[in-house]
């Protein structure tokens, strides 16, 4: 099968992010939020990003209010865009919450700060 992607996770990734709008599977709320702890770079990345199955994994820890850190992992599914993000975090709010909103925005914010190999994407700002 054709596919368009490189085998690079990461870059898989990001075009499936973008290709599922993953803004629309947070709240605004959490948006605003975890893209401010994405920005004071509290994202500590545990590791890249996987291919499991289907699923492109994300894992990461992120430092919370006050002394907590949680572990968060988001799964985007590349043939399945209607889906978009799900993810799953040890905070009290548990599922798309904004740890996982700093995750997937400080992932993105690291790639285009790479700048490399990047065909025509446009990010939201
Ligand atoms: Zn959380």
């Amino acid at each position: 099968m054709p596919d368009a992607h490189p085998s690079d996770p990461a870059l898989a990734l990001y075009h499936t992010l973008e290709n599922v709008q993953w803004q629309r599977s947070f709240d605004a709320r959490s948006l605003t939020r975890g893209q401010g702890y994405a920005r004071q770079g509290r994202v500590r990345h545990g590791t890249r990003p996987e291919q499991e199955g289907e699923m492109l994994v994300l894992r990461a820890q992120v430092d919370g209010s006050g002394r907590s850190r949680y572990l968060t992992s988001l799964a985007v599914d590349p043939h399945n865009p209607p889906m978009g993000v799900v993810s799953d975090c040890s905070c009290p709010v548990g599922r798309q919450c904004k740890h996982a909103v700093a995750v997937i925005q400080s992932f993105i914010d690291e790639l285009e700060a790479n700048g490399s190999k990047r065909p025509g994407i446009t990010a939201g700002a």
